[in-house]
């Protein structure tokens, strides 16, 4: 179907945003409520359609240039069998999914399956036509990492390139918005994330800081002028969830972290083969077909301990983990194999 011209569409009122907006929180806060009391369900899953990307930024290894979307009908499959699973949030990610021709069907499964629908985006393919599709899908999250103000050979995701898309958000999206900074990783200037924040917080979405760890995959302190941007944007974007922020400031000082890692209970990472592992680290763990996964494999997941838990940097898989923290202790443990972090895009999101 050709898209609607530019002109004819109308921004939604900011009457229809604050019901859509309204109506997100009480899903959001029924989903953790149920969560709270029951340990048998995934809380996040976060699917792989494509790994196709549009750019390359040197830091990740979770894309190529030429692969092709999962055939529509087996990656509907997928997103039922995650409901099945009582799979509360379904996050798209990729490669890139805007480039996915497929990507609204998946939204609106997922959302008919009652779970929360969120996507990582880098924004280049954002036109009005295809938010208000996104809307119309029923799309509730959408994040954008912005690495720098002007593109350089590490990143080509720069506020100069992205601000028209940002504007075109703040008009016409439906959906809540967050755009991530970052620093480390190679990023010339870290005055760049406190520039992006702000912009990011003025068009009215919420903002986060991330690291970007170098290829090593260890965990290194931030240098002190990264150190003092991650101190600014924090204070501009901070909430008030201390614990979060206890593990966030041990990775910005390179120390290690004490807590149990839900993956793979909580907590999937199906990649574009529709395999199930821990996270995008841990490939290959436990790496079983998604149509496979049952009940009995989250609960035993939900109880075991990961080596690799101490130095690990991925954020949301913590955040996720955060609501069980409470629950008895891990009783099995397995230390994953590291090979497949080692390079990775290892974000650390600030919320
Ligand atoms: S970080 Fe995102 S935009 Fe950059 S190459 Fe990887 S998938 Fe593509
Ligand atoms: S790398 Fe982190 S999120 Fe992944 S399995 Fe290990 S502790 Fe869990």
């Amino acid at each position: 179907m050709p898209a609607a011209s530019t002109q004819t569409l109308k921004p939604p009122s900011k009457l229809r945003r604050r019901w859509k907006g309204a109506t997100r929180k009480v899903r959001e806060l029924t989903s953790i409520g149920w969560a709270l009391a029951s340990t048998g369900h995934p809380y996040m899953a976060q699917v792989v359609p494509m790994r196709r990307c549009n750019l390359a930024c040197t830091y990740c290894n979770e894309y190529d240039d030429f692969s092709e979307a999962v055939p529509l009908d087996e990656m509907l499959r997928r997103i039922d069998h995650l409901g099945r699973l009582g799979t509360s949030v379904i996050t798209i990610s990729g490669g890139e999914p805007l480039l996915n021709p497929h990507l609204e069907e998946i939204i609106a499964r997922i959302r008919k399956n009652g779970a929360i629908a969120g996507m990582i985006t880098n924004g280049y393919l954002l036109m009005p036509d295809r938010i208000h599709r996104l809307n119309k899908a029923g799309l509730d999250h959408m994040q954008i990492s912005i690495d720098n103000v002007m593109p350089d050979a590490v990143s080509k995701k720069s506020l100069k390139v992205l601000d028209k898309k940002l504007q075109m958000l703040a008009e016409h999206a439906e959906f809540h918005v967050n755009i991530n900074s970052v620093v480390g990783g190679g990023i010339a200037n870290p005055d760049d994330a406190r520039v992006v924040s702000e912009r990011a917080l003025g068009l009215g979405f919420s903002s986060t800081i991330g690291i970007i760890h170098d290829g090593s995959g260890q965990l290194k302190p931030l240098a002190e002028a990264e150190r003092k941007v991650w101190d600014k944007v924090r204070s501009m974007t901070r909430r008030s969830y201390s614990r979060f922020n206890h593990f966030q400031e041990a990775i910005a000082n390179g120390k290690t972290n004490d807590w149990r890692c839900r993956a793979g209970g909580r907590y999937l990472y199906l990649c574009e083969d529709g395999l199930v592992h821990y996270c995008s680290q841990q490939r290959g763990f436990p790496g079983v077909p998604v149509a496979e996964y049952t009940t009995a494999d989250v609960k035993r997941e939900f109880l075991t301990e990961k080596g690799c838990a101490p130095s690990c940097t991925i954020s949301c898989v913590h955040q996720v983990s955060y609501i069980d923290h409470w629950r008895a202790p891990q009783k099995d443990s397995i230390t994953p194999g590291s090979s497949h972090g080692s390079g990775s895009q290892e974000l650390v999101q600030i919320r």
